[in-house]
Parts: structure tokens; sequence; C-alpha cells
């Protein structure tokens, strides 16, 4: 007898419907709750019963009602379904997050689908509303963005010194050099060496040298402004770009730092360690074909404040 079968059929449909691990929830055109699946029990906490014929919006007044009733309305009219994604709109309706695993994010994360249901007459006056728990996906999704994020600053830091390490200060420079022959707008450079540093280490030990290096670093962030670039070019030798900044400018700045450094009391297991630094300074007022000139004029302008005694500031005066 095909009436019992499908009535059989309906039980069944009814125990999934039942037991299946998304919320499911059938509302009149007037919002009413007619169908209430026991997923929807057990995270609301309500019983069918209790919101049968209540409005959806009365239940989940986090629901707003503007947007989703014009998302009901497109699938009445069009008689197709809609769809909400986690990614731009978090949840459709507040649930407490239960799942183990994920314990850490407060609230449950959803996709939802809006189904058109066509009475026996053709029209559609009830739609279905699916809840699905997207937690697991939004919160693996977010872990690995933020570890993606730090492991993006890791790849660009000097472990010992906290500035940016030499590759991505490179490219932070090769960036800047063309934005600035471009709009034909003046940067400078400013490289450093710490004076016979060789001795530092032989007279006081690498972890002492290690600690001046990490001073050095500290006086370096604490003269620069959010705009300048800073970095650890090799094991004792620093660069700073300051776009914006022509030599004359650059050298002011140079020879603070030089002067800051020189009067710094560095102790290290209660010896004091005095040492200086030598500066070479160049800026794009003279010709150049690529970014890596600049470094080549200011490492040369560094070269001959070593040669002269150092302690000191040279600026790049142009080929000799
Ligand atoms: P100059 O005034 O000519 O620059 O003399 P210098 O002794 O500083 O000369 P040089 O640049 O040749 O020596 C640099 C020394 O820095 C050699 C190396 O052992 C040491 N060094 C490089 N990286 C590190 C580091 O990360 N920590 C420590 N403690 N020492 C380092
Ligand atoms: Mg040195
Ligand atoms: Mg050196």
């Amino acid at each position: 007898m095909s009436n019992s079968l499908d009535l059989t059929e309906f039980h069944w449909l009814l125990a999934i419907v039942q037991s299946i691990d998304v919320g499911v929830v059938v509302l009149d055109r007037e919002y009413r709750v007619e169908v209430w699946n026991t997923f929807m029990e057990n995270r609301s906490g309500r019983q069918p019963g209790e919101v049968h014929q209540q409005s959806f919006f009365s239940i989940f007044p986090e629901v707003e009602q503007e947007w989703f009733r014009h998302k009901v309305e497109s699938v009445v009219t069009l008689g197709t379904p809609a769809f909400t994604i986690w990614e731009q709109r978090p949840y459709l309706v507040r649930f407490k997050n239960y799942q183990p695993i994920t314990g850490q994010e407060e609230f449950m994360y959803q996709n939802t689908t809006i189904l058109p249901l066509r009475s026996t007459n053709g029209k559609v006056e009830h739609m279905c509303l699916i809840i699905y728990d997207v937690t697991n996906v939004a919160t693996n999704k977010q872990q690995l963005q933020t570890l993606n994020q730090q492991l993006k600053h890791l790849s660009r830091t000097d472990r010992l010194t906290g500035l940016n390490n030499r590759g991505y200060w490179e490219e932070c420079l090769q960036h800047e050099y063309a934005r600035h022959r471009r709009y034909q707008s003046m940067a400078a450079l400013v490289m450093f060496d710490i004076d016979h540093f060789k001795k530092v280490n032989d007279t006081f030990g690498h972890p002492a040298g290690d600690k001046v290096i990490q001073v050095v670093a500290e006086v370096v962030r604490e003269q620069i402004r959010d705009t300048d670039y800073a970095g650890r070019y090799g094991g004792e030798e620093f660069v700073i770009l300051l776009p914006d900044i022509d030599s004359s400018g650059a050298m002011l700045f140079a020879e603070r730092l030089r002067a800051r450094i020189e009067s710094l009391l560095v102790t290290y297991e209660g010896q004091s360690i005095p040492f200086t630094i030598s500066l070479g300074v160049a800026d794009l007022s003279h010709q150049t074909d690529e970014h890596k000139q600049l470094i080549e004029r200011a490492d040369q302008a560094l070269y001959l404040s070593k040669q002269g005694g150092r302690n000191r500031v040279t600026c790049y005066q142009g080929p000799s």
C-alpha cells in the first residue's frame, strides 16, 4: 500500500530532520515558527512547544530584521534559495559555542540557507531555515591567518634586535626607491657600523657584544619616525632609510645618533662598555640607476668615516 509506505517514509524523514546536526526551522510568511528541530531545541534551550507560532524575531532579537526580511522576501519572490556565510556575518542567531576543541570562541559561527517551501497550491507560503555550525572551519581559518601573520613577521625580523632583517629591509628600500624616483621626491640613507667591535667581543665576551648590538638597536628605534625603515644589515652594521629627507637633514639625524651612542653607558655584568659608531650618509640628489647604488654610496661614506678616525659622520659627495 503506497499510503502506508509514504507514512513510513515520512517518519524516516522526520527522524532524520530531528537527529541531523544542523538547525532546521520552518517559518510562515509572518515569520512565525512552524518547525523547530532537536538541534534548535538543544542549542537554544527552548522546546518546540514553547516557540511554536512565536515570532522568529522575538525568539532571536539579535537578528537584524530589515536585512533578514529583505533576504527572505527575495527567496519568496524568486523562489530560489539564499545563503549567508560566516565570513560576512559570523552568525544569524547567537548560540553559545560548546565545541570542546574550539572552546576559545564564545559563539557558534554559522552558515545558513533559506529555502522556499511551496504549498500544494504552488505558492511559497513558508521558508525553511537551515543553520550549519561552522565554528571549526572559522577558528581553523582564523588560527591559520594568525600563524601566517606571525610567520610573516618572523621572516622579516632580525632575531637579536627586532629590527627589519637585511632581506626585508632591502625589499623596503627597493620599493621606496621606486616610489621616490617616480615622484621625484627625496630620500636619504644612513649606514653605520660599530667601531672596533671585535675588541668589545674580545674584552667583554660575545654575550656583552650582543647586548651592545641590542642597545644600539633600541637607540635607533627611539630616534626614528614611524615612516623610517631601520634594519640590521650585518653583524654590527645598521641601515636607516629616511623618506622625504635630504642629506643635510640626514646628517643632522646621523650626528644626533652618533652623539647619543657616544654618551651611552652600557654595562654588562658590572663592567661598563664604552663604544662609538661611524656613519655614512647618501641621498637621491645624485643620479642613480638602481637602489643598490644608494647602499654603495652610504657604504663609501661610512668607509671614509672609518678612515678619518671613526666616531664621525660623512656624507657622500658624488663620484670622485
Ligand atoms: P671597525 O671599527 O673597523 O668596524 O672594527 P671592527 O672590529 O668592528 O671590525 P669588523 O667589522 O671587521 O668586526 C665586526 C665583528 O663583529 C666581527 C664579528 O665577530 C662581530 N659580530 C658580528 N655579528 C655579531 C653578533 O651578532 N654578536 C656579536 N657579539 N658579535 C658579532
Ligand atoms: Mg665594526
Ligand atoms: Mg662591520
